[in-house]
């Protein structure tokens, strides 16, 4: 039994029936979300996309990191991207817990990951200011790129828009 035999049956039944062939990479309802890799998220399903809509850049508290930032450069400019939402979401792990935390953690195991910053979050509203405010000073997006914040609450599945 290997540790992946439940996808790969999983893919036999759904490559089976496919029929998104005919997309294209761009996102075609050109978004861009940055959100959490929680696995209570949906992030198209809960805005009623499907594939090919969106692109979905996700991490550990949906923090625009650099690479957020060099993906989402490259979504404008090649893949059709002409709006970013940054949705980090209510009983957030990263907001649970301190790099310190994860450092004490990962020691238990016998692991030093002092060199690593895990962009933990103290203060989620905070970190959204800060995210977005990253995004909107980034000489290498375009001015006047729609950029939004909204936290998605993991027990309603509803979203509260962030005005900041
Ligand atoms: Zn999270």
């Amino acid at each position: 039994m290997g540790a992946f035999d439940d996808l790969l049956a999983a893919n036999e039944e759904f490559s089976a029936t496919f029929t998104d062939s005919e997309l294209t990479g761009r996102a075609a309802r050109g978004l861009a979300v940055v959100t959490c890799m929680d696995s209570r998220i949906d992030p198209l399903g809960l805005f009623g996309l499907k594939a090919g809509d969106a692109k979905i850049l996700r991490n550990a508290g949906a923090r625009v990191t650099d690479d957020v930032l060099r993906t989402l450069v490259l979504a404008v400019y090649l893949l059709g991207v002409n709006r970013v939402l940054v949705m980090p979401h209510t009983d957030c792990g990263m907001s649970k817990a301190t790099d310190d935390d994860v450092h004490r953690l990962a020691a238990e195991h016998g692991v030093d990951t002092r060199s690593l910053e895990f962009h933990t979050v103290p203060d989620q509203s905070a970190a959204l200011l800060h995210d977005l405010t990253r995004i909107r000073t980034s000489p290498f997006l375009p001015a006047g790129l729609p950029i939004g914040g909204a936290v998605y609450d993991v027990r309603t599945g509803k979203i509260t828009p962030i005005e900041v």
